[in-house]
């Protein structure tokens, strides 16, 4: 058990407008008051500067779901990390599963990108899981062992400075959760790895449990020893089911 503050992202996906954003966000601010956790939350591109606005100098953090590798220069539709820090990005959605399989993000791919993330000071939210198909097949830990094995490799000790966030896919947006002991048995996994890449600082690194987190389920999840938040796709963006996962991570 670790006494580290839970994070509580929510990943807004390619949903919203300006006026859906901005009532969203003023009920979040309503009801949000002084958090127990570190909030989150990771905006499609074009509404980062409205974002950055709403959120200014409030508890909640403003994230993005994505970013390029690159640096910079002829890369068509990408935004760099650089680009990210000018709209006060703080954390990036990095390997989100729906980029794996509609986007061929590979392993190695999603690595760069938490290596540029991490050389801009923005926090990657490095995302693992493994398809129903893997699990049926008994691959689940080999499959997440690789995914993160491979951010490991490229970024060293610079991945205490990582979040990971498991997120078995036939639980995304599928109103199937992981249990808590299934979920806690792929953290502990994933604890494990990361003690043997980063030693001590293993236990400082938050890893979050993703996959149909909702206001009833999340109390139980966020109890496992080794789940350090949540990364919420649907119920952020209903303001009284957030609230109520957010008031769930102490
Ligand atoms: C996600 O998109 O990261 C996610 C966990 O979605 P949902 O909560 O809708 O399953």
């Amino acid at each position: 058990m670790t006494t580290k503050k839970k994070l509580i992202a929510g990943n807004w996906k390619m949903n919203g407008s300006l006026a859906a954003n901005e009532a969203l966000v003023k009920a979040l601010l309503q009801g949000v008051g002084t958090p127990a956790c570190e909030v989150a939350v990771c905006v499609p591109a074009p509404y980062l500067a409205q974002l950055q606005s709403l959120l200014s100098g409030s508890p909640i953090a403003l994230g993005a779901q994505d970013l390029s590798a690159q640096p910079q220069g002829a890369f068509t539709g990408e935004q760099s990390a650089a680009m990210l820090k000018d709209f006060g990005v703080r954390f990036a959605i990095v390997g989100h599963s729906e980029r794996r399989q509609y986007h061929g993000e590979t392993d190695e791919g999603v690595a760069a990108k938490t290596a540029a993330a991490l050389a801009n000071g923005i926090t990657p939210i490095v995302c693992v899981g493994e398809t129903l198909a893997e699990r049926e097949a008994g691959h689940t830990a080999e499959v997440v062992k690789r995914q993160l094995a491979a951010v490991i490799h490229v970024n060293g000790h610079c991945i205490s400075e990582i979040v990971v966030a498991y997120e078995p896919v036939w639980a995304i947006g599928t109103g199937k959760t992981a249990t808590p002991e299934l979920a806690q048995s792929v953290h502990a996994l994933l604890r494990a790895q990361l003690h043997h890449a980063a030693d001590e600082h293993a236990a400082g690194i938050r890893i979050l449990y993703g996959g149909s987190m909702n206001a009833a389920n999340a109390a139980e999840l966020l109890a496992q020893p080794d789940i350090d938040g949540g990364l919420i796709g649907g119920a952020s963006l209903k303001a009284p089911d957030f609230l109520q996962i957010i008031a769930a991570a102490r």
